[in-house]
C-alpha cells in the first residue's frame, strides 16, 4: 500500500473511533441528564397541580346557586368544587375520591387499573397503562366536616418524555451520518496534507529504481512538518548528489594519477625484458620501477587519508592540546640535517592551546613544511610561526622560493592539482587538499600569500579556544 494511503486510512480510522467515542459519550450524558431534568420537572408540575386543586374543595351545607361552582352531594351537605379546579391540564389529570375509593369528581384515565389501590400518603408512585408509564400523586384532604377524601393527580411520563425519545431517534440517525461525513472530509483533506509525503516516497522510489540522484520534489510549501520533510529530503539529495559527484570525480582522478606510474613501470619492464641486458641496465630499470612504486604507494596513502577525512570527519576527535609543543616537535623532526645552507627558523609563542587532533595537525605541518623544502629555495629561508591573535591562533609556514602565480593560487588546494613547473618534483598533488580538509575539520581557515619570485606564505587561522 502507498505510504500516504496507509497513513490516511490510519488517521481516518482513529479519528472515526475517537469521534464515535466522543459523540457517543456526550450524547449519552446529555440524554441521561435531560431525562433526569424532564422527570423532575414533570413531578414538580404534578405535585403543584394537585396542591392547587386541594384549595378548590370546600364543604358546604347548602348550594349557593349564584356561583358557577360544582356541587357534589356529600354526607349531610355538598362538596363545593371551585370552577378553577383543574380536571385536566397539559396532560395532568386530577380526580377526587372518597375514603372508599369512589370517584367523586375530576378525571382519572387510570381509574380501572388503580381503583383498587388504597390511598396512602406515599407521595409519588408509578403505574403502567396502555404501554405508558404514569406518575401518580395521592394527597389526602382532611377537614372537620369532610372526613377522609383523596385527591389523586397523574401524568403520563411516557408522553412527557416523548420529545426526548424523538430527539434520540433523530440523533441516532443523524450523528452516524455526520461522523461519516466528517471522517470522509478528513480523508480527503489528509490527501492534500500528505501530498508532499507521497512526493517524497515517489522520488525516493525513483531514486531507488535508477540512478536519478538529480531528482527533487517540486512545489514544496514548507509551512508544515510534511513540507519541511520534503525540503529536508531535497537538501539531503543535494548533498548526496554533490558527494556522489565528488566521489566519482575522485575515483576518475585517482585512476588517472595511478595510470602514469603504472604505464612507466609497464613500459620500463617491457623495454628491459625485450632482450638480455647488462647488470647495470637491470639496475637502472629496477630503480625506475622502485621510484614509480614509491610514488604509487604515496599516492595510495594520500588518497586513502583524503577519502577517510572527506567521508567521516567524525573519526578524528578534537581534544584540547598544546599547539606550541606539537609545532615544535614536528618542526624539529623536519629540520635540515648536516651543514645545510638553508635558514630554518621556528618562532613560537609558548603554550598556545587549541582544540584539535594531534595526528591530523602533525600531518598538516609535515605537508606545508615539506612543500617549503620541495618548492622553496634550497639555499633560502623557511620560517615557521605560531602566534595568538585576537581573531584566533595563526600558524604560518613561509619560504622564499619562486612563489605561486596568482591564477594558480586558488587551484593548488584542489585535489591532484600540480603546477606544470612542479610536475617532475616528488609529490602526489594531494598535500594541500589534505591541508585544507584538516583545516576544515578544525573549523580553521587556510589561505596563501604569495608573489612570484618572492616566496609563499601559507597561513592557517584556528578559532580561539579557552
Ligand atoms: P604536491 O604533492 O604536488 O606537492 P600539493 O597539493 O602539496 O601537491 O601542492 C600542489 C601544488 O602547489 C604543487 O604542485 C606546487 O606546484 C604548488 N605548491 C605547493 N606548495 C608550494 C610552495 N611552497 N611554493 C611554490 N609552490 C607550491
Amino acid at each position: 500500500m502507498k505510504i500516504g494511503n496507509s497513513i490516511r486510512l490510519k488517521i481516518s480510522f482513529w479519528s472515526a473511533v475517537l469521534l464515535v467515542l466522543a459523540v457517543g459519550l456526550s450524547f449519552l450524558a446529555v440524554r441521561f441528564s435531560s431525562g433526569l431534568v424532564l422527570r423532575s420537572i414533570n413531578r414538580e408540575y404534578l405535585i403543584d397541580a394537585v396542591e392547587k386543586n386541594v384549595g378548590m374543595i370546600r364543604f358546604a351545607e347548602a348550594q349557593d346557586h349564584r356561583e358557577a361552582n360544582s356541587y357534589i352531594p356529600y354526607k349531610n351537605g355538598f362538596l363545593e368544587i371551585d370552577e378553577d379546579f383543574l380536571k385536566e391540564m397539559g396532560g395532568v389529570f386530577a380526580a377526587l375520591y372518597d375514603g372508599e375509593g369512589t370517584l367523586l369528581y375530576g378525571e382519572d384515565p387510570l381509574a380501572r387499573q388503580t381503583g383498587t389501590r388504597s390511598f396512602r400518603n406515599t407521595g409519588i408512585w408509578y403505574a403502567e397503562s396502555g404501554g405508558e408509564t404514569y406518575i401518580l400523586y395521592d394527597r389526602s384532604i382532611r377537614q372537620d366536616q369532610i372526613g377522609d377524601l383523596w385527591l389523586r393527580g397523574m401524568v403520563s411520563e411516557t408522553k412527557s418524555l416523548a420529545p426526548l425519545a424523538s430527539i434520540t431517534r433523530l440523533s441516532l440517525i443523524l450523528l452516524p451520518i455526520l461522523i461519516l461525513l466528517a471522517v470522509l472530509a478528513l480523508y480527503l483533506v489528509t490527501d492534500r496534507m500528505l501530498k508532499p509525503l507521497k512526493d517524497v516516497e515517489t522520488a525516493a522510489g525513483d531514486i531507488a529504481r535508477g540512478d536519478k540522484l538529480d531528482r527533487r520534489i517540486e512545489g514544496i510549501r514548507t509551512e508544515d512538518e510534511v513540507g519541511q520533510l520534503a525540503a529536508t529530503f531535497n537538501q539531503m539529495m543535494e548533498k548526496l548528489e554533490a558527494s556522489f559527484e565528488r566521489e566519482k570525480q575522485f575515483t576518475s582522478d585517482a585512476s588517472h594519477e595511478l595510470r602514469t606510474p603504472t604505464s612507466v613501470i609497464l613500459a620500463q619492464t617491457e623495454y628491459t625484458l625485450e632482450k638480455e641486458r647488462s647488470a647495470e641496465e637491470y639496475r637502472e630499470a629496477l630503480e625506475v620501477v622502485h621510484k614509480q612504486g614509491e610514488r604509487m604507494s604515496a599516492l595510495i596513502r594520500d588518497m586513502l587519508d583524503y577519502s577517510r577525512m572527506d567521508l567521516s570527519a567524525e573519526r578524528y576527535p578534537l581534544t584540547p592540546l598544546n599547539l606550541s609543543e606539537l609545532v615544535r616537535e614536528t618542526a624539529d623532526a623536519l629540520a635540515p640535517v648536516g651543514d645545510s645552507p638553508l635558514q630554518y627558523r621556528v618562532e613560537l609563542e609558548e603554550n598556545v592551546q587549541i582544540k584539535g587532533n594531534e595526528n591530523l595537525l602533525s600531518r598538516l605541518l609535515q605537508n606545508l613544511i615539506s612543500n617549503a623544502y620541495r618548492y622553496g629555495d634550497p639555499e633560502g629561508k623557511i620560517r615557521i610561526c605560531l602566534e595568538r591573535k585576537e581573531s584566533g591562533v595563526i600558524l604560518s609556514v613561509e619560504d622564499d622560493g619562486p612563489g605561486i602565480p596568482r591564477e594558480e593560487q586558488e587551484k593548488i588546494f584542489e585535489r591532484f592539482y600540480r603546477s606544470d613547473s612542479s610536475r617532475n618534483a616528488q609529490g602526489t598533488g594531494l598535500g594541500l587538499a589534505l591541508v585544507k580538509k584538516i583545516a576544515q575539520i578544525h573549523g580553521a581557515e587556510v589561505w596563501l600569500e604569495s608573489e612570484e619570485d618572492r616566496g609563499s606564505r601559507f597561513i592557517i587561522l584556528f578559532p580561539v579556544f579557552f
